[in-house]
C-alpha cells in the first residue's frame, strides 16, 4: 500500500517532532544556546515538564531545540510546523497562506506568519562568488524580470517602469540561482550586485541591455545575445537558464501568491531560489529538501514586527 509522506510520526506527535528536529539540529547531542556548553546537559523528565526541555548544569539554564530559531515563541505545535515545512518545500509553485490555513487548521494570520518564517529558514547564508567554484571558470547568466506593481508608480501601457524588478543570477555549472529585488535597471544598481556575487574569473552571459556595457571590464569574459535582433542562442552564449527560472517563479507568483507587497517580494524570491537550488534534478528529493530548510532555522529569529517593518 502506498504510504503518505505525511504519515511519519513526527508530523503527528509533538514529542516525536522534537526528537526529529533535535536529530537534525544537534546531530552530536544537545548544545546549550545560552553558554554553548554540551557536557553537562540533562533532559528534563516528569509529567509536568514541557516537551523537549533540557537543562544545562554549566549555566543552570533551561532550553529547547527551538531556542534561537524561527520556531521560537510560537504557540503552534512543532509537529504542525514540520507539516508546514513539508508542504512549502515540496510544492513546486509554493503554497498559499489560505491553503496552509485550511490544511493545518491554524488561523490565516498564523499561516501567513508561519510561511514567512519558513522562507526565512530557506534563506541561503552563503555568499561564495558564483561561477568560480572548484577553481573552474564557470558561466553565469544574469537577467531581469518584472512582476506586479511598483508601489507609488502609475500604471503605463507597455514597458515595465510600473512593475517591480527582479535581478537573477544563475551559475550554469553549479546549477544554482540567486535573486534580488532591485529598484531600477541602471548600471549603478546592477553592476555592484554582479561584482559582489560573481567571481572575476567567470564568464558572464547577458542580453545586450546597456546596463551590462561595462561588464567586460569586471569579468574575464562577457558575452551577449541580441534579443532585439531575435538572437537567442549563439553556441553556448544564451540566457535560457535564467529565463527558465523566471518562468517557474512567475507561474508560482501568478498562480499561488496573487498579491505580494514589494516589502515581501524578497522572501518569495528566497522561497523560489531555495526550491530551484534544491530541486529533484540535482538529486534532492522532497524529504531532503525539507531537511535542508530545517537546517536553516537556526539563528534567524523573525518576529511579526520585523516582517512588517522591513521596507
Ligand atoms: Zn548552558
Amino acid at each position: 500500500m502506498a504510504k503518505s509522506v505525511l504519515s511519519a510520526k513526527h508530523f503527528h506527535d509533538e514529542e516525536a517532532a522534537y526528537a526529529y528536529l533535535e536529530d537534525k539540529i544537534w546531530p552530536e547531542g544537545p548544545i546549550c544556546p545560552h553558554c554553548s556548553g554540551f557536557e553537562r546537559i540533562s533532559k528534563m523528565q516528569g509529567k509536568a515538564t514541557r516537551i523537549g526541555l533540557y537543562k544545562c548544569y554549566q549555566c543552570r539554564k533551561q532550553f529547547r531545540v527551538t531556542v534561537g530559531t524561527v520556531f521560537e515563541y510560537s504557540h503552534v505545535p512543532l509537529n504542525i510546523w514540520l507539516q508546514a515545512v513539508a508542504l512549502l518545500t515540496s510544492s513546486k509553485k509554493g503554497i498559499s497562506s489560505n491553503q496552509l490555513h485550511r490544511t493545518l487548521g491554524v488561523t490565516l494570520k498564523t499561516a501567513w506568519f508561519m510561511s514567512h518564517r519558513i522562507r526565512e529558514a530557506m534563506r541561503d547564508g552563503t555568499l561564495a562568488p558564483m561561477g568560480g567554484s572548484d577553481g573552474t571558470f564557470g558561466n553565469v547568466e544574469a537577467d531581469e524580470t518584472f512582476i506586479g506593481r511598483e508601489p507609488g508608480v502609475e500604471k503605463k501601457r507597455g514597458g515595465y517602469s510600473h512593475k517591480m524588478k527582479v535581478l537573477s543570477l544563475v551559475d550554469r555549472e553549479a546549477k544554482q540561482v540567486r535573486s534580488v529585488v532591485i529598484n531600477d535597471l541602471t548600471a549603478e544598481t546592477i553592476m555592484p550586485i554582479l561584482e559582489e556575487n560573481i567571481a572575476k574569473e567567470a564568464s558572464l552571459m547577458t542580453d545586450e541591455a546597456g546596463q551590462y556595457n561595462s561588464a567586460g571590464d569586471k569579468f574575464i569574459d562577457h558575452q551577449t545575445v541580441n534579443h532585439s535582433q531575435e538572437e537567442y542562442v549563439r553556441g553556448d552564449v544564451h540566457t535560457n537558464t535564467v529565463e527558465g527560472y523566471f518562468s517557474i517563479f512567475k507561474r508560482g507568483m501568478r498562480g499561488i501568491y496573487q498579491h505580494c507587497a514589494k516589502k515581501h517580494l524578497h522572501r518569495y524570491l528566497t522561497e523560489f531560489d531555495f526550491r530551484y537550488n534544491n530541486r529533484i534534478r540535482l538529486g534532492v528529493d522532497d524529504m531532503a529538501r525539507a531537511e535542508n530548510a530545517l537546517r536553516g532555522i537556526v539563528g534567524k529569529r523573525l518576529t511579526y514586527r520585523t516582517i512588517n517593518s522591513r521596507a
